[in-house]
């Protein structure tokens, strides 16, 4: 028999929110039945129309406001557009991390019904504000002068917005600077549509430690017009440029970067520092955006490992390294695997130029490569993982249980996931000490966190030197 639903599509009602949902929508319940809600904060009453109705839930806007959560903030309406991307801005910093902290908890409780691990109290920033060093936005026209920003949401449409609130400063004068330049000498914007014009996106990095910026133009053409005229005042205007590289992607499609990539002046990467490990980072490769939090971030993960010098560290899902050369330094050996090659490279060459002889990197896939090393008579005394946000697939971790390195520590951007393997690891013998979350993304919904395992006391358990 068909249910009928405590709503119609249409209805105007009066709810209370309870809880907000992993991407920040506030829940409301009518007879048990949810209603996903932008923008509503849990305590507050509100007025809302229901927009959609599913079997299972709904989707309702915020008409009004009856009662207001001491934890909302208001953003004037003119100012919306620098708050892109940036789904908790409404709530305070405090909220924010209450939230995280709380949705951590709940999902390490119930997902991986983990007992007995302390969890603990989320690390945020103190300037919540300006911490990315990346952007790369798309230009557009508009009244015969180029706009960049984003796209508004389902349209082609460019909002012309220069800054953001969560980018770093440097980041948001290099974006507007070099819009600015190229409007003044008359650049054609990229037409999506018609797939013809010339500038499809700027982009710009920044490396706080060292105060070096790369600025890349991305076109959909082989040349440049007045490209000697535009490279000596991008330099002569931002004098912490470093590096100005030309990427061409002439195909129609919503990714960024194309494969072509030159180098217009300067040099082919900028350098920065996480903690006392030095990066070379090229247009391409992918690097950490908030590295104030990530050095947060890996220095719990290397506290977790209580390295001594002796151990021999796997560092699955490895990227470019990072946290590979920050266990180095406290490791004998370190081995890391990765997926994408061109990641190995960068994280092979950061090796070299940190001077560090004690770490290895492999190209494949975790639960190929580490089942391999197992079976060829490798083990490892620690072994760290920060797989994507689907979390560790199965066969790493049956391998994991068998390898029985004494300590594991997962870094995760996902606590659902984590919590999934969490539970796979304690069914398999080990034990959840502790669980750290780090705020890596402050106004956003992302939530990061890293956990430390330990082997369980059982005797029958053999601990093999390193090989
Ligand atoms: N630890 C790195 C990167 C973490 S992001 C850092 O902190 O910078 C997760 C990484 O896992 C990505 O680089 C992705 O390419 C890689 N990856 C995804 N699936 C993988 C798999 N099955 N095996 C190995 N690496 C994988």
């Amino acid at each position: 028999m068909k249910r009928t639903l405590p709503v119609q599509k249409n209805d105007c009602i009066d709810v209370v929110f309870e809880d907000l949902t992993h991407d920040g929508a506030g829940v409301a319940k009518v007879d048990g039945y949810p209603l996903f809600v932008k923008n509503g904060l849990p305590g507050e009453k509100a007025k809302i129309k229901v927009i959609k109705v599913n079997k299972s839930y709904g989707v309702g806007r915020l008409l009004d406001l009856y009662e207001r959560s001491p934890y909302r903030v208001d953003i004037p309406k003119e100012d919306a557009p620098k708050y892109g991307g940036c789904q908790l801005a409404h709530i305070s910093y405090e909220g924010q991390l209450k939230y995280k902290e709380n949705q951590v908890r709940q999902v390490i409780a119930r997902i991986g019904k983990i007992e007995g691990a302390r969890i603990h109290p989320i690390i945020g920033m103190d300037n919540p504000w300006q911490y990315r060093n990346k952007a790369q936005v798309p230009v557009g026209e508009k009244d015969g002068k180029l706009v960049a920003g984003f796209f508004k949401p389902r349209t082609h449409e460019i909002i012309d917005t220069d800054e953001s609130v969560i980018q770093l400063p440097e980041v948001n004068e290099a974006i507007h600077t070099v819009k600015e330049i190229c409007s003044g000498l008359g650049i054609p914007a990229y037409n999506e549509e018609s797939h013809s014009g010339v500038l499809r996106h700027i982009m710009a990095r920044y490396g706080r430690q060292t105060e070096e910026l790369m600025v890349v133009l991305i076109t959909r053409t082989d040349k440049i017009p007045r490209q000697n005229e535009l490279v000596e005042h991008i330099v002569s205007r931002l004098p912490k440029v470093k590096s100005v590289i030309h990427n061409v992607n002439p195909k129609r499609t919503n990714v960024i970067l194309g494969e072509k990539t030159e180098t217009l002046w300067g040099r082919d990467v900028i350098y920065d520092m996480i903690g006392n490990v030095k990066f070379a980072i090229s247009a391409l490769s992918f690097y950490q955006v908030n590295p104030v939090q990530t050095k947060v971030l890996y220095e719990k993960a290397l506290e977790y490992a209580e390295l001594t010098g002796s151990e021999t560290v796997i560092d699955a899902y490895c990227g470019i390294g990072t946290i590979s050369l920050f266990l180095a330094q406290k490791a004998q050996k370190v081995f890391g695997v990765e997926v994408v090659p061109e990641a190995v490279e960068d994280a092979k060459r950061n090796a070299a130029l940190n001077g560090m002889l004690n770490v290895n990197f492999k190209a494949g896939k975790a639960e190929e490569v580490i089942p391999k090393w197992y079976e060829e008579g490798n083990t490892a005394d620690v072994l760290v993982v920060d797989p994507p946000r689907k979390g560790c697939d199965e066969s790493l971790l049956r391998t994991i249980l068998e390898m029985k390195p004494r300590k594991v520590v997962y870094v995760s951007c996902n606590p659902a996931t984590l919590a999934r393997d969490l539970r796979i690891l304690e069914d398999g013998g080990y034990r959840t000490t502790d669980v750290q979350p780090v705020d890596q993304f402050p106004q956003t919904v992302h939530v990061e966190a890293v956990a430390r395992l330990v082997l369980g006391c059982s005797p029958q358990i053999n601990f093999s030197d390193p090989k």
